[in-house]
């Protein structure tokens, strides 16, 4: 087990082969720096922001099904603890990487900073393919994961919780693990765990309420009817489904939803929730096949994002809207449920065009929000409705949403630009605040 703190120069040109992870990590940073130097923070805070607090490498030596030894690699990154513990998700990925991971760390701290959750931005993963193993294996890789990163984990240090290919049950573990050696329940160690541990009601939908919460104030905001507004969603999980669900729900025409077996498309809308009644009996749990019993266009996923449309939701993937295809989207708002789905490139065409895009930093945040609901809940010992879950759930969005336009509007700049400029402010402050230890 290393702990590592690294220090990394301001504005380095990297020679180091750019791996998926490292462009994530070189796409966070640029943020960073251009939102620094419109804030005119100094180059020692600047600093200050770009490097993570804590980085922790971990070997993890399992017993595979066979009674060999197999060897994975894990990590957590504390990115910032200024305004509170760290908070971030866990993923299963064979692409896992350092730098993946401490991108993903960093740009939770600026997610938690614009939705104003008293936590910093913390991630991990295991560098693994999750589906090349059983659910006995999978369990010793959680449990030697969650004994190897204890050492820096905590209900009041940091709050692990589900990413990419971990689930509520990867939550269980989790906790079971850590209870088992602290001698006591903390179930409050992690969020998005089950019910019956713990878990907050609205979990599972909160990201995609939060996305169709979203989507829906920046229509009013630019007198824009919700009735009727033609929607496509690319990804129909967790994100993408519950998006689209709400959005339907609100009035919205949702015309196209794609996964990865590919888009179907009605110009006069779709019915979601038969969609998705379908996905969960279709031998491969996906979309495909489903031309053949309800009234849609079989489409590719790349036709879907630039089909005319009002507002786009990306909910699959990261860069998915590029230089590539951004002078071919027809939406007139695009509102990111994934994180990432938009590179830089695309970015600066889309602006040029007129199209407004809401980040990601403040169109997912419904998520981390139930997530911060879930932690209170269990500290309290006191659970909510689903009621009060989603009155303060739609009162948190509000303000974030406000105060993110407010601020794009009085500045002159783009909502991203707008959105990690007031993040990392306020993360900027808290470290003002608190000075500088010893
Ligand atoms: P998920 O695995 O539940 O769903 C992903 C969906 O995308 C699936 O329907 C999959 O079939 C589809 N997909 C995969 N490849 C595709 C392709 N090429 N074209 C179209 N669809 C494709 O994942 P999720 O939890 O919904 O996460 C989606 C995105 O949202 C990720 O970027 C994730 O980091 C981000 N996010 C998730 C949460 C959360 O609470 N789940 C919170 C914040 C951000």
């Amino acid at each position: 087990m290393t702990i590592a703190i690294p220090t990394i120069p301001p504005k380095e040109k990297s020679t180091i082969n750019e791996s998926p992870g490292m462009r994530m990590l070189l796409s966070a940073y640029s943020h960073l720096d251009e939102a620094a130097e419109r804030l005119q923070l100094s180059s020692g805070m600047h600093q200050r922001l770009r490097n993570c607090e804590r980085s922790l490498t971990v070997a993890l030596p399992i017993l595979n099904d066979e009674g060999e030894i197999e060897v994975y690699t894990g990590y957590r990154v504390q990115h910032t603890n200024v305004r509170g513990p760290c908070k971030g998700g866990v993923r299963y990925h064979a692409d896992v990487s350092l730098e993946e991971v401490t991108a993903l760390a960093q740009l939770m701290t600026w997610k938690c900073a614009v939705l104003n959750l008293p936590y910093g931005g913390a991630k991990g993963g295991i560098c693994v393919s999750p589906n090349a193993l059983s659910e006995n294996e999978l369990r010793r890789l959680t449990r030697r994961y969650t004994y190897a990163i204890m050492p820096i984990i905590g209900p009041k240090q940091d709050i692990p919780a589900p990413d990419v290919n971990t689930d509520e049950r990867t939550m269980a573990w989790m906790s079971d693990t850590y209870s088992a050696f602290h001698g006591q329940a903390t179930h409050e160690i992690v969020t998005g765990k089950p019910i019956i541990l713990g878990g907050s009601h609205g979990r599972a939908g909160a990201t995609g309420l939060g996305v169709a919460i979203i989507a829906e104030s920046t229509l009013k905001r630019n007198n824009f009817p919700v009735e009727g507004t033609k929607v496509a969603v690319q990804g129909f999980g967790k994100v993408g489904y519950w998006a689209a669900f709400y959005l339907a729900q609100d009035g919205c025409k949702v015309v196209a939803v794609s996964d990865v077996s590919g888009g179907y498309y009605n110009p006069d809308g779709l019915d979601v929730e038969k969609m998705f009644n379908y996905t969960r009996t279709s031998p491969t749990r996906t979309l495909e096949g489903c031309q053949d019993e309800f009234a849609v266009e079989r489409i590719t996923n790349e036709a879907l994002l630039t089909l005319p449309c009002d507002v786009l939701i990306p909910a699959a993937l990261e860069d998915q809207i590029t230089s590539r295809n951004a002078d071919q989207i027809q939406a007139k708002f695009i509102v990111e449920g994934a994180n990432g789905p938009t590179s830089a490139g695309a970015d600066k065409i889309l602006a040029e065009r007129g199209i407004i895009v809401v980040p990601d930093i403040l169109a997912n945040g419904g998520g981390v929000t139930v997530s911060y609901f879930e932690w209170v809940q269990g500290l309290q010992a006191f659970p909510w409705e689903i009621e009060v879950v989603h009155r303060n759930l739609r009162q948190f969005l509000d303000i974030a949403f406000r105060q993110v336009y407010d601020f794009s509007e009085r500045n002159n700049v783009n909502l991203r630009q707008g959105a990690f400029m007031l993040g990392i402010s306020r993360v900027a402050e808290a470290i003002i605040q608190r000075g500088i230890f010893p």
